[in-house]
C-alpha cells in the first residue's frame, strides 16, 4: 500500500520501539480503513453502472426501432423508469451513509411505547401487512429517537421484504431492555449470517434485485446501533424466519435519568 511502516522489531522492549509498534498498528488500521473505502467506492460505482447500462441499451433500441414498434416503446420506457428509480434509491442510501458520520446524537430519556407505536402505525399504513406490537411493561431508555426510528424502519422493512406473513415486534426487559423484530419468511442461510452486516452483501443477488435491495440496509443498521450503543443480534432459520434483537446496553429508571446519571 501507500503507507510506510517503521522498521521496528516487535520484541524490542525500549519505549521508542514500543511507540514504533503502536505507530505501525495505527498505520495498519488506516490501511484497512483505506482499503474498505476503496472497496466501497468500487462497489457503489458498479451498482450504479448496472442500471445505467440497461437505460442506455433501451435508449439505443428506442432510437433505432421505437417509432415502428409500440410494444418495444412501452417495454423500453418501463425499464428506463424502473432502473432510474433504482438508481435514485441507491443514491439516496449512499448519501445517507455519507451524512451519517456527521450526525449529531440527541440523547433523551424516552418512553419506548409511543415510539414503537408510531413506527408500527406508519408501517401498517404503508404496506398491506399485519405489523403487530407487544409491549410487556413501560420501558424507559436513553436514546436518540430519530436514529432509533431509522434503525427500526430498516429492520421492519427487511422483515417485510423477505417474508409474506405478519411481522411481530416485541419489547421487554429481561435484565436489559430489548426490542425483537420477528418475521416468518425465507430466513438466512447459516453461512451467510456472519456477512449480512457487510456493505453491499446480499444473500441472493437475483432475488434481491426483484425486491430492490442493495445490501446496504443492515450495514447502516449496524452503524446506527453502534452510535446508539445498542447490540444487534440476528437469529435465523431458513424457510422459518428471522429474528433481529436490539439490546440496550444500559438500564435506566426514571429517577436515575432525572438526576442525570447513566446506568
Ligand atoms: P438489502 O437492502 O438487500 O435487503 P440488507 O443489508 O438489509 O440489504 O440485508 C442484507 C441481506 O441479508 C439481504 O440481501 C437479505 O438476503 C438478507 N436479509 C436481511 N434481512 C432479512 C430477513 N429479515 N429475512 C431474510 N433475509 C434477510
Amino acid at each position: 500500500g501507500s503507507f510506510e511502516k517503521l522498521p521496528v522489531a516487535r520484541e524490542s522492549r525500549d519505549e521508542l520501539s514500543q511507540m514504533g509498534v503502536t505507530f505501525n498498528e495505527m498505520i495498519g488500521l488506516l490501511e484497512e480503513n483505506y482499503r474498505k473505502q476503496e472497496e466501497f467506492v468500487s462497489n457503489a460505482s458498479h451498482e450504479l453502472k448496472t442500471p445505467l447500462t440497461v437505460i442506455s441499451s433501451y435508449a439505443d433500441l428506442l432510437q433505432r426501432r421505437g417509432a415502428q414498434d409500440p410494444a418495444l416503446q412501452e417495454e423500453a420506457l418501463t425499464a428506463i423508469r424502473t432502473e432510474t428509480e433504482r438508481m435514485r434509491q441507491l443514491i439516496e442510501q449512499l448519501l445517507h451513509i455519507a451524512r451519517r458520520s456527521q450526525a449529531q446524537m440527541d440523547w433523551q430519556k424516552t418512553d419506548l411505547e409511543p415510539v414503537l407505536k408510531q413506527v408500527m402505525t406508519a408501517m401498517n399504513a404503508s404496506y398491506d401487512r399485519d405489523f403487530r406490537l407487544q409491549l410487556q411493561q413501560p420501558l424507559i431508555v436513553e436514546t436518540d429517537v430519530q436514529q432509533l426510528k431509522q434503525l427500526l424502519y430498516i429492520l421492519l422493512d427487511n422483515a417485510r421484504k423477505y417474508s409474506e406473513d405478519s411481522i411481530d415486534m416485541e419489547a421487554g426487559n429481561n435484565g436489559a431492555v430489548y426490542i425483537k423484530i420477528r418475521d416468518y419468511g425465507v430466513g438466512i442461510p447459516k453461512e451467510s449470517l456472519p456477512h449480512v452486516f457487510e456493505r453491499f452483501y446480499r444473500v441472493d443477488k437475483a432475488r434481491s434485485r426483484e425486491t430492490g435491495g442493495f445490501g446496504l440496509g443492515l450495514s447502516l443498521a449496524k452503524e446506527l446501533a453502534d452510535s446508539l450503543h445498542l447490540r444487534l443480534e440476528i437469529d435465523s432459520i431458513e424457510q422459518l424466519g428471522t429474528t433481529v434483537t436490539i439490546v440496550f446496553s444500559g438500564n435506566f429508571n426514571v429517577e436515575e435519568l432525572q438526576s442525570g446519571q447513566e446506568g
